[in-house]
């Protein structure tokens, strides 16, 4: 798996993923290697009515290389930190040098370059608050040192839960192609359900996720099971095939291979989820542990204040801890 979509190759996305850098880092980096960061140039691109120099030097049109590296600026920056600056083609040709590097701590400062530059280009455009370069390096080394003191914390928690079982517990991509759908149900405050979904690719990358409230829902196996029929319902209308969808509900994936003789609304809703799987070949479904379900869990919780919210690329930030553990737990 190399990065194909923009001729980068010899790097795959699986040591992007688990470069130790925060999550929205690594997404950002992403949105850069697929040119969908929303720069100027790009904006035009999508028809958004916007003049193109770059905000931040003013002299030439901000396309994605130019505000990560060509920017006059951001030569400033570079020349900076420890990785330095040297003309380079284009941004495929610069990653290739950047991943050429044995050093991972580097590749780590480098990403956070990225990201500091371009959180001080939208602060330029939206606020007019223009930096310095050693204060874009201070804020890069600062979040990571930060970030990397939080990870240290996390991780000796998690070994004192799951002092034996840490790999089993972990959430995993699937092969190239395909996808992974994650489901989770949570209580609410006012004695709801929250059912949420997340779709990832098997680069990691989140395509879509959605989050509902069912009021008036007070039992959670109900919950679990309308949660499934729901991620059925919601994968039938999209694209992303094949796809898994993974529950952590013990009960309803023994339930979808059990036949069931008696009536109740329990099984009702298990047949509803059998005549989908039967019309919906590329579905699959798997049972996880909770531990592998955070993301899915986060959204189901976070139903309490935004029911019916839907997204596609651009993430809700309340997920960037629980998909920065799944990122950093890759084995
Ligand atoms: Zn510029």
């Amino acid at each position: 798996m190399g990065f194909e979509e923009v001729g980068v190759t010899s790097v795959s996305w699986d040591r992007l993923w688990k470069i130790q850098v925060p999550a929205k880092v690594k997404f950002l980096v992403w949105r850069i290697l697929r040119d969908v960061l929303p720069c100027k140039v790009n904006l035009l691109r999508r028809h958004v009515e916007v003049d193109e120099l770059c905000p931040v030097c003013g002299a030439q049109p901000e396309t994605t290389f130019h505000i990560i590296y060509t920017c006059s600026f951001a030569q400033s920056c570079w020349l900076l930190s420890s990785l330095g600056w040297s003309p380079m083609t284009s941004l495929q040709v610069w990653f290739n040098n950047l991943f050429s590097s044995d050093r991972e701590t580097s590749i780590e400062e480098a990403f956070m370059i990225m990201w500091s530059l371009w959180s001080h280009r939208n602060e330029v455009v939206w606020h007019q608050k223009y930096q310095q370069p050693f204060s874009i390096l201070s804020r890069a080394r600062s979040v990571h040192s930060e970030w990397n003191a939080t990870c240290v914390n996390i991780s000796s928690h998690i070994a004192h839960v799951h002092p034996d079982s840490a790999l089993q517990t972990h959430w995993k991509p699937l092969e190239q192609g395909a996808f992974k759908c994650n489901i989770d149900v949570a209580l609410l405050n006012d004695g709801s359900y929250g059912l949420g979904m997340i779709i990832r690719d098997y680069t990691n990358y989140c395509c879509a996720g959605r989050l509902l409230a069912r009021l008036g829902l007070t039992d959670p196996l109900i919950g679990e099971v309308l949660c499934f029929r729901e991620a059925l319902s919601c994968l039938k209308s999209l694209s992303f095939q094949p796809v898994c969808v993974e529950t952590d509900s013990q009960l309803v994936f023994q339930s979808l291979n059990t036949s069931y003789a008696f009536s109740s609304y329990f099984a009702m809703i298990i047949n509803d989820c059998k005549a989908l799987l039967q019309e919906l070949q590329f579905i699959s479904y798997a049972f996880i542990r909770k531990l592998a379900n955070q993301v899915a869990h986060s959204i189901a919780r976070a139903a309490n204040s935004m029911s019916g919210y839907e997204w596609g690329v651009y993430l809700p930030s309340f997920l960037y801890d629980s998909l920065s553990f799944d990122l950093n737990n890759i084995s």
